[in-house]
């Protein structure tokens, strides 16, 4: 028997990417094809071009922008208008504390 335990739980957790409350925070506060002000040496094209919703890094603008036209892209932006998560008016009127926000 192998003493080294499967990881594989681990690793789909990272290859999905962070979880989608992250995701719908960092879209409010920086749209959805937010560049990292800084060049970073580490990334593809320097991590000036990042789709948000997937947290993937392009080499170009150009490739961002196939990106954004993509199966994978538009089905995880479903995902997330989907999973919105609840608003502050939402949980006080779940809990009774104020007026339906709809
Ligand atoms: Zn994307």
């Amino acid at each position: 028997m192998s003493r080294q335990r499967s990881n594989k739980r681990a690793r789909k957790r990272r290859e999905r990417g962070p979880e989608l409350d992250v995701i719908h925070k960092e879209l409010r506060e920086r749209g959805p094809f937010a560049a990292e002000t800084e060049a970073d040496w580490d990334l593809p094209g320097l991590g000036q071009f990042r789709c948000v919703v997937c947290s993937r890094y392009f080499i170009s603008r150009n490739a961002l922008d196939e990106h954004s036209v993509s199966k994978p892209h538009k089905r995880r932006e479903k995902l997330l208008e989907l999973e919105a998560p609840y608003t502050v008016g939402e949980a006080r009127w779940a809990a009774g504390l104020g007026p339906a926000p709809f």
